[in-house]
């Protein structure tokens, strides 16, 4: 895929860490609401294998609009997340 194809103002790479990472709750209250994740605080993304997500949880990103770290796993359901090109992700870069 060409990166200029889709409208986005950061690419960020996307870092990996030995270290288990927490969701936020209120992350999670929006993944439950969205029923992206059930009551036990399992996560059920579309087309995301159980290998895959594995992989994603010891994921992160520098986030530029938060200007914190944030885990992959938000940053796959962030409103700014276009799409994950050669380990980088295609960020819109809006204001939330
Ligand atoms: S998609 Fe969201 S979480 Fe990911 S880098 Fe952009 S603003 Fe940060």
């Amino acid at each position: 895929m060409d990166m200029g194809e889709l409208e986005h103002k950061y690419e960020v790479e996307i870092k990996t860490t030995e270290k288990k990472q927490k969701l936020p709750d209120k992350v999670k209250d929006e993944l439950k609401a969205s029923g992206m994740m059930d009551e036990k605080g399992k996560l059920k993304l579309k087309g995301v294998s159980p290998k895959m997500l594995k992989r994603m949880k010891l994921e992160y990103v520098e986030c530029p609009v938060f200007k914190e770290d944030i885990q992959f796993v938000q940053c796959f359901v962030c409103p700014n997340f276009q799409s994950r090109v050669m380990g980088k992700v295609l960020c819109k870069g809006d204001t939330l």
